[in-house]
């Protein structure tokens, strides 16, 4: 049985359910890119403002980024992590309506609970996690400077606590070479599209020494202009990914490595430009994961725990992992079948399933807030275990 303070929270987020609903379902009807988020960004900040929190809009310089503050006594901050991109073509294929609501709504109902315990409740808007990394220009702006713990849920075709994410590094390389014609004049060429193939086919030898958790793939983003010219510039873009920085540096390093042996094979020149910041892979905080999973199975939840470094994507959540204790519990809201980025989850995204897994995730970062508020001790463990690495 779950004190009173809690059941106050259920409560409120029951209350709160069909004003959650509709910015779900806004944001699932009008999906928005990367950096594009205008309406979502607006939506959300509007929310906010109207429950009495401080809304800060284009925080760090990005003008769908914001922050959304409510403090009563001297106390900790806790942040959740709003995010709102679509993916190109597919719509809400990742859920990030879910991810919004469920933040504002344990936002909103923690809030209730403020005047008896103190402390600050943070709603922080992040653009752009499928496409640019949002969340970096926010860490490096300062904004988690405040803050003692972070947290967000994902929808997921599993409920899991505790997942890993890779360091992701990308990586656009061109190569330039001599146009002339095809079949005429060959000789007098130097073909900047045999250098990109010769490139991929230089990382899949790499591939096979490559450790486990690693993953270098990429596309041809340039390969010509038409088969009568000899490319005289071509290009890729490609992505490293490791479970740490120092392998994922080892490994980049291999790759230009890659690019350089191409270069030479076939006279070009190449050339690399990074076109983002680095993704970090996710610092585990067990004590705070502990804390949402005790607070998810009193909700009648069923955690379905897998092996923790398998399966892995990168996210910008990963940064903020970095420099506060942060967790990112995934909830089921549709069968193994189906997984982020098909048609289908843009489907489950507004379906039952998934508006109740946003209510459970709102639900249970409520209370999961609300511990680390009230229990000191709770939170130092969490701090402890940030600072020192050592789990608990
Ligand atoms: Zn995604
Ligand atoms: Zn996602």
């Amino acid at each position: 049985m779950l004190d009173p303070q809690k059941q106050a929270l259920i409560k409120e987020v029951e209350r709160l359910k069909p004003e959650l609903l509709e910015i779900s379902r806004f944001l699932h009807a009008n999906p928005e890119l990367a950096f594009e988020e205008h309406k979502a960004a607006e939506r959300l900040s509007r929310t906010m403002e109207k429950h009495g929190f401080s809304v800060e809009r284009s925080v760090a310089g990005l003008p769908t980024a914001f922050t959304a503050s409510r403090d009563s006594a001297e106390g900790p901050t806790i942040a959740f992590l709003a995010e709102y991109d679509a993916l190109p073509g597919l719509g809400h294929a990742c859920g990030h309506n879910l991810i919004a609501a469920g933040s504002v709504g344990a936002a909103l109902a923690l809030k209730a609970a403020l005047g008896e315990v103190g402390g600050r409740v943070l709603v922080v808007g992040c653009p752009a996690e499928e496409k640019g990394g949002g969340k970096i220009p926010l860490v490096e702006s300062g904004v988690f400077r405040s803050v003692d713990a972070a947290m967000l849920v994902h929808p997921s075709n599993r409920t899991e606590i505790v997942k890993r994410a890779l360091g992701m590094r990308d990586v656009q390389v061109e190569f330039f070479g001599k146009a002339s014609h095809a079949a005429a004049t060959p000789h007098l060429g130097r073909n900047a599209l045999d250098a990109v193939i010769l490139a991929f086919t230089n990382i899949n030898a790499l591939r096979q020494q490559i450790r486990p958790d690693a993953r270098v793939h990429g596309i041809i983003t340039h390969g010509g202009k038409a088969p009568n010219i000899i490319p005289d510039h071509a290009a890729a873009l490609f992505y490293v990914r490791a479970l740490d920085m120092a392998y994922l540096e080892e490994l980049y390093q291999k790759v230009l490595g890659c690019f350089e042996a191409a270069a030479m094979a076939t006279g070009c020149r190449y050339q690399v430009k990074r076109a983002g910041s680095d993704y970090h892979p996710h610092k585990i905080n067990y004590a705070l994961a502990e804390l949402f999973r005790k607070n998810l199975e009193a909700l009648g939840a069923q955690v379905d725990q897998g092996p923790e470094d398998q399966d892995l994507g990168s996210t910008d959540v990963g940064n903020v992992s970095q420099v506060v204790p942060t967790v990112q519990p995934m909830i089921a809201i549709c069968g193994p079948s189906v997984a982020c980025h098909m048609p289908e989850f843009a489907v489950a995204s507004a379906s039952r399933a998934g508006e109740e897994g946003m209510l459970l995730a709102a639900t249970a970062m409520a209370l999961s807030g609300l511990d680390l508020l009230r229990d000191r001790d709770a939170l130092r463990r969490v701090k402890q275990e940030f600072a020192g690495g050592t789990r608990p």
